[in-house]
């Protein structure tokens, strides 16, 4: 498993929206887009590419990290919205400061320890969260 696949997959279990779908014989965690809201769906074990993209809230141009505090899931057309509108700005930008705050607080709200079950499947948890 890549380590961006892996991440996606911590990203999705540790968010409130995703729950545990068996579709086609596979367990697929079906949730929510950080941004927009529309149905995302991120294989448990990512054994296949998903139409889901590992969102940073402080994008990485930034300095943003890896720890799943900063990480949720997003749709590509969001993702890279997000990126080619804010990721050129200063750091201490206003409007690149909302939107980080905006997600952070929803990430927050959305924020569940995966249940015990997943943990295996998941893959190692990543460093710092
Ligand atoms: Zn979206």
């Amino acid at each position: 498993m890549s380590r961006t696949r892996r991440l996606l997959a911590w990203a999705a279990a540790t968010d409130a929206t995703f729950a545990l779908e068996r579709i086609d014989g596979r367990d697929v965690l079906v949730g929510k887009c950080i941004h927009c809201g529309r149905k995302l769906a991120v294989e448990l074990d990512v054994s296949r590419p998903s139409a889901a993209t590992l969102e940073h809230i402080v994008p990485r141009h930034h300095e943003g990290t890896d720890a799943l505090e900063n990480l949720a899931v997003a749709c590509a057309r969001c993702n890279s919205g997000k990126g080619v509108r804010l990721d050129a700005r200063r750091r201490d930008d206003p409007t690149l400061e909302a939107v980080i705050q905006t997600l952070r607080s929803r990430r927050r709200e959305r924020w569940r320890e995966p249940p015990e079950a997943w943990q295996g499947r998941l893959g190692k948890r990543p460093e710092g969260s």
